[in-house]
Formats: C-alpha cells, sequence, structure tokens
C-alpha cells in the first residue's frame, strides 16, 4: 500500500470534479483527480456534447429538407447514421483531447480508476490511497429506470440511444423531461414516427406551462405524438419491436424504447455513509456551502440534490475549490441557473414560473407578458415561431424569463442578468437590442413590462 498525499483530492472527473481540480490548481493547490473512466465524464462523453451534436446534425437535416422554401435546391437523400456517429465523436473526441491537455498543463495528477472513500477521509484506488487535506465527491449520476422495466435489448437508456448505429423508424420515449424531449427532436428530424409517454399531464413539466404548451403544439406540428397524464403499466420486446402499455390501456409498439425517466446519484458502495456522510434518498446532503457532514469533505454536481446541470457542476467545483483556498465565492441557487432543452424548437428558462411566482407572492403582486416571436423579424427570417415570457414582481424585479423558439438557448443569459442583478424592466428598457436579432423579443417584453411596447399592444 502507497499512499500519495496532496491538497485536494477529488474523486470523480465529470464537470463537477474536474471543474474543482481546475480551479484548485489555479489557486496553488496540489490535486489528484480520480477517475475511473474518462475525465470530462457524462456532459462530455455521454450527454451535453454528443446529444447537441446529433441535435445540429438534426438541424441541418431539417434544413436541408425546408431549403426549396428559402430558393436553394437541394434534396434530402437520407440520413447516414454512420456519418453521423463520426462527425458526434469527431466532436467529443477534439474536445476531450483540449480537456486532458489542460488537466496536464494545470499540473494536476489524474488517477485512473475505481476511488473508495475510507473511513479516516482518504480515498483508495486499488492498492493506492490518495489523502488530502480536503476530498471532493463528485462521482455524477446514471440513467434510472422504473420497477421492472430492464434495460436491455430494444430498451435503452440515453447512452445505448446514442450508441445506436441505426436510425430506427418507429420509437417510444419514456420520459418528457430534457432528455426525452431532446432525443424526440433528433429522430424525428432524422424520419422517424416519434411517440412519448409522460406521466404528468404536460411535456417539460418543470418549465412555465406557456413554454410546455408551446413546445407540444410545435411537436404536434413536427408529428412528434404525445401521450400525457397517463403512467406506464409494462414493456414486452421481441426480436423485432417493443410494446408499452400504459395503465389506461393503450399499448404503443416501436422499434425501440427510450427510458428517460430521470438520472439517479452514484453513491452506493462506495463508502461514503461509512465515513460518515449523510445520504437522503441517494444523494449527498450538503450545507448551502456544499460542505457534508464530515469535516474537510464537500460534495458537488449531480450527486447533490437540485438541477442536474453540466454549468451546475462547473460552479459548484470552482466555489468548492475557492471556499477550500479560503476566498469566498458567492452562492448561486438553482432557481437562478438557467436551463436550455436544445429541441426544436428550443426551451431556455430562469428564474421562477408565473405559478410559481404567484404561488409565492399572490396573483396580484405578480404580473407576466408573453411577446410571440411571430412579432420579431430574425425569428421569422429564420422561420420559428415561439415565445418570449418575462415574470415580473407589480412595480418590481424580473423574476422569470422564459423562452421558446430555434435558438433562444442563446438569449436566456441576458434573462439570467435580469433576473439575479433584479432588474426591473424600466432599467433594462432603454437599453438597445442589435436589430434584427432574437434578442429584440426580450427588449420588447422588457418595454411593454415597462409600459412603453413598441412592436406590440
Ligand atoms: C443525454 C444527456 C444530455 C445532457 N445534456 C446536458 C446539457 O445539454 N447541458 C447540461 O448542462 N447538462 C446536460 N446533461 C447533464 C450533465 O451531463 C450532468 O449534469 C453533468 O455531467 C454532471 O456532472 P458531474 O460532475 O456531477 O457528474 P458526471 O459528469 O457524471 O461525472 C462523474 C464522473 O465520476 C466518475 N466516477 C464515478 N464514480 C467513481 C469512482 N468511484 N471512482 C472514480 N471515478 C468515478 C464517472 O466515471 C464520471 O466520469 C446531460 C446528461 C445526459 C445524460
Amino acid at each position: 500500500m502507497t499512499t500519495h498525499t496532496f491538497d485536494i483530492v477529488v474523486l470523480g472527473g465529470g464537470s463537477g470534479g474536474y471543474a474543482a481540480a481546475l480551479r484548485a490548481s489555479e489557486l496553488g493547490k496540489t490535486v489528484a483527480l480520480i477517475e475511473k473512466d474518462k475525465v470530462g465524464g457524462t456532459c462530455l462523453h455521454r450527454g451535453c456534447i454528443p446529444t447537441k451534436a446529433l441535435l445540429h446534425a438534426a438541424e441541418v437535416a431539417e434544413h436541408v429538407r425546408g431549403a426549396a422554401h428559402v430558393g436553394i435546391s437541394a434534396t434530402l437523400d437520407g440520413i447516414d447514421a454512420a456519418g453521423v456517429r463520426a462527425y458526434r465523436e469527431g466532436i467529443v473526441a477534439k474536445k476531450y483531447k483540449g480537456l486532458e491537455g489542460l488537466v496536464k498543463a494545470r499540473g494536476i495528477t489524474t488517477v485512473s480508476g475505481l476511488g473508495r472513500l475510507n473511513a479516516d477521509r482518504t480515498v483508495s484506488v486499488g492498492d493506492d490511497v490518495y489523502a488530502g487535506t480536503d476530498v471532493i465527491l463528485a462521482t455524477g449520476s446514471y440513467s434510472r429506470t422504473l420497477p421492472g422495466l430492464e434495460i436491455g435489448g430494444r430498451i435503452l437508456t440515453s447512452e445505448q440511444a446514442l450508441s445506436l448505429d441505426v436510425i430506427p423508424e418507429r420509437v417510444l420515449i419514456l420520459g418528457g423531461g430534457v432528455i426525452g424531449v431532446e432525443f424526440a427532436s433528433v429522430w424525428r428530424s432524422f424520419g422517424a414516427e416519434v411517440t412519448i409517454v409522460e406521466a404528468l399531464p404536460h411535456l417539460v413539466p418543470n418549465e412555465d406551462i406557456a413554454l410546455s404548451k408551446g413546445l407540444e403544439r410545435a411537436f404536434r406540428r413536427r408529428g412528434i405524438q404525445y401521450s400525457l397524464g397517463v403512467r406506464f403499466q409494462t414493456a414486452t420486446q421481441d426480436d423485432t419491436s417493443v410494446t408499452v402499455t400504459l395503465e389506461d390501456g393503450k399499448e404503443f409498439t416501436a422499434d425501440y424504447l427510450l427510458v428517460a425517466v430521470g438520472r439517479g446519484p452514484v453513491t452506493a458502495d462506495l463508502g461514503f455513509e461509512e465515513a460518515g456522510v449523510t445520504l437522503d434518498r441517494d444523494f449527498v446532503t450538503v450545507d448551502d456551502d456544499l460542505r457534508t457532514g464530515v469535516p474537510g469533505v464537500w460534495a458537488v454536481g449531480d450527486i447533490t440534490p437540485g438541477l442536474q446541470l453540466a454549468h451546475r457542476g462547473f460552479q459548484q467545483g470552482i466555489a468548492v475549490a475557492e471556499r477550500i483556498a479560503g476566498l469566498a465565492p458567492v452562492n448561486i441557487p438553482d432557481a437562478q441557473i438557467p436551463k436550455v432543452t436544445y429541441s426544436s424548437p428550443e426551451v431556455a428558462s430562469v428564474g421562477v414560473t408565473e405559478q410559481a411566482a404567484i404561488a409565492e407572492h399572490g396573483a396580484d403582486a405578480v404580473t407576466a407578458y408573453e411577446y410571440n416571436l411571430a412579432g420579431n423579424g430574425k425569428s421569422e427570417i429564420i422561420g420559428t415561431g415561439g415565445l418570449v415570457k418575462v415574470v415580473r414582481l407589480k412595480d418590481g424585479p424580473v423574476v422569470g424569463v422564459h423562452l421558446l423558439g430555434d435558438r433562444v438557448g442563446e438569449l436566456i443569459t441576458e434573462g439570467q442578468l435580469a433576473v439575479v442583478w433584479e432588474a426591473h424592466p424600466e432599467d433594462i428598457a432603454p437599453l438597445i437590442h442589435a436589430h434584427p436579432t432574437q434578442s429584440e423579443a426580450l427588449g420588447e417584453a422588457f418595454l411593454a413590462l415597462a409600459g412603453k411596447p413598441l412592436h406590440a399592444l
């Protein structure tokens, strides 16, 4: 047994873990980054990046299909699954190489292997022991399934869906949250018949109802089917198909079933509880500063309760590294974190929904304004519908920004600044949005809420 001593030992090299390692090394700490698979984690290898590459390929397919509408002659001859795969893998490989180079350049020691937390707060990897003044747990999450629904064969999680070598002709998706909706969008653009089954009454059910309903309308127009408000009962498969039965007796049959019902934290059998770390429904319990109950042990990313997003992981990793180094980073509550679903159309939001604002402050204290993208020149040019919805407290700040439409994910940063800086629409209304941009739609909403709409009534 050899013991290696560092200032900080990070367990898990995904978004949360590697961000903590990079920032800590910048602050002069020695860091061991323990990773059993590949640094970059879910986001880089199996999540954000490969799915967004697929969504881009899907967008290109749609552009070719719609080329005649803008006077360009082109025909979509087909989707080359191997070509799409090569493109997607190329992007991931390039980003992975860059990240590996960066981690090396910062002098971080990467350790390959499965780490386990010991009772004395060291981490074992095989026969080696890594000791740090501080330990950061960042072991991430895995795709969940439902009781009695076994993954295998034609029943896939997002990991297997990404590595499918065929474009399915008919596909069922269990779960109308972010991952389900993004795959639905890709497969539809690639020509598949797609049906989403969601037990809650709406797609993207955590979003403002205006976005859920707008997405449902857009998906219906795209020919994406969905069943809402009825729970899954069973799934059976044979050599050629999979059939899903719902609690109301309805049946759906397709080539594949994607199970996208959420992600659970990777915290089992890693010594966490034995070392005194408290778990709640498998998530690591942390305080606002991301400390576990064990002194010197911190947790970041998807193993902590809350939004499971890569940029939340980055931010938490940075914050913990800074706190360990004696700095005082700002804590960002989940409500101030921007969320984007990269389907066509995109769904983006920050802050609270109108419904949540009313529940908290009362209907009389809340005003919301919806601007339809039909009035926005740039959206017309690129052929997208959608909406911008801004929620404010009466005579008070903007508390929520909600966007629907192709490319609107890029606009959410302005919404974030408005919400986090507690801007009043009157503060933003005089600021100029370049013409013609989709950001003008946000400007119109701020103008309207400030009582001086320009291109709206
Ligand atoms: C299909 C899909 C699409 C997504 N798209 C987006 C998106 O567009 N935007 C976004 O913000 N988020 C997206 N996410 C979510 C995002 O990927 C996660 O929020 C993010 O990866 C969480 O980072 P993390 O560091 O907590 O965990 P992970 O990225 O899961 O990293 C954990 C790492 O720890 C390693 N590990 C685990 N246990 C051990 C151990 N015992 N020893 C050593 N190593 C270990 C794992 O191998 C892994 O590399 C997506 C997720 C999926 C599945």
